[in-house]
């Protein structure tokens, strides 16, 4: 630590991504990113006239992009802010909305993010435990007199909350900000943006980085009433006006307008989801009911940090955390069919080994 680091950052806890050791080839299934393309039509705007113009600045307000999005979700652009990942647009929520008298609440379990942001920015952040059975206790959030912060689907649990128990936090109090971070809601769920149209106090956080296969882009965008939306863009000039490369503008447009191209590939991973399911229980794990693109899992015998080294061992990375009440779980990423079968093959040998 420098001696010119700022006092209010010398307990700072950042946050810490998925590792990407360079030592060998891994079978990368701990980040929830794909090994999947993305689209045909991504590729084509990267070879068109489209990129010749990286010579000038990107279009600060990312309209080509953040028209695809409305056009996707039937809002108009003015109701969509588009950012470098859904980190960073959470990270322009938490700093428009939220100061040293602002009071959130978020899961005990859940996307580790939410509690650095608070920290980062001095905001008093309560974490409330979810339910014995790993579900969302909605009541204990609409009591808190809280702003909210939440991942549906969760993160690393993968359990999901029905718009209606959504709609019951945000109908609660209307001077409530209800941040919903849907990462995963491709996978099978219903997303709760149109309910935008009826409050002011609720954003949806989205990003391309799982289920439109871009995590290398790092695009993420939020939709809410337009006053709100007016209040980041505000925040985003204060600070960056440039965060979105014009290559990731053009790329996250034309991946926004293939939506069926993903469809498919969400397809794949929900029957993927299910092929690994059945055969980590048939090898004696408990598997938790997923609706996103990860399982969570736990061995009755084998510890998952053991587990989590074997694996990697056999050039499968996967994700562990050392946190109370999870900490014999494993989160592995749903990949293709070849990805899957090399689970199977490596848990196999990981547990006859250990039996032996
Ligand atoms: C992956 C993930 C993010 C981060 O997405 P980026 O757009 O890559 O920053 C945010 N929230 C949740 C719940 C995630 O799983």
């Amino acid at each position: 630590m420098s001696k010119f680091l700022c006092e209010k950052y010398k307990n700072l806890e950042p946050y810490v991504p998925g590792e990407q050791p360079k030592d060998r080839e891994y079978i990368k299934l701990n980040a929830n990113e794909t090994s999947m393309l993305p689209s045909p039509r991504v590729y084509e705007v990267l070879r068109s006239g489209r990129m010749k113009r990286l010579g000038f600045y990107a279009d600060p307000d990312a309209l080509e992009l953040r028209n695809a999005i409305a056009e996707k979700y039937e809002v108009t652009a003015d109701e969509v802010f588009a950012g470098n990942g859904s980190d960073e647009v959470l990270g322009m929520i938490f700093l428009a909305f939220f100061d040293e008298h602002s009071k959130i609440a978020y899961p005990d379990i859940s996307y580790g993010f939410y509690k650095v942001f608070a920290k980062s920015f001095g905001i008093d952040g309560t974490a409330i435990p979810l339910k014995e059975d790993f579900t969302v206790d909605v009541d204990a959030f609409i009591a808190s007199g809280r702003h909210i912060i939440l991942a549906n689907p969760n993160a690393p649990t993968g359990y999901v909350l029905p718009v209606s128990e959504i709609e019951r936090m945000v109908a609660s109090d209307e001077n409530r900000l209800v941040i919903i971070d849907e990462a995963y809601v491709d996978y099978g769920n219903e997303t709760c943006i149109p309910l935008t149209k009826k409050y002011k106090n609720l954003i949806v956080v989205h990003t391309m980085s799982k289920s439109r296969n871009l995590a290398g882009a790092h695009i993420g965008y939020c939709i809410a009433d337009k006053e709100l939306i007016k209040d980041l863009n505000g925040m985003k000039y204060s600070f960056n006006p440039f965060s979105l490369s014009d290559f990731s503008i053009a790329v996250g447009t034309a991946a926004m307008k293939d939506s069926a191209y993903y469809e498919e590939c969400a397809a794949m991973i929900i029957e993927e989801r299910a092929y690994l399911s059945e055969e980590l229980r048939k090898l004696g794990f408990e598997v938790l009911e997923s609706h996103t693109n990860f399982i969570f899992v736990h061995h009755p015998v084998m510890h998952a940090k053991e587990y989590q080294e074997k694996l990697k061992n056999a050039g499968i990375l996967t994700r562990y955390f050392p946190q109370e009440r999870i900490d014999n779980y494993l989160r592995i990423t749903i990949g293709t069919r070849e990805e899957m079968e090399a689970v199977v093959a490596a848990t196999r040998d990981i547990l006859q080994k250990a039996a032996a």
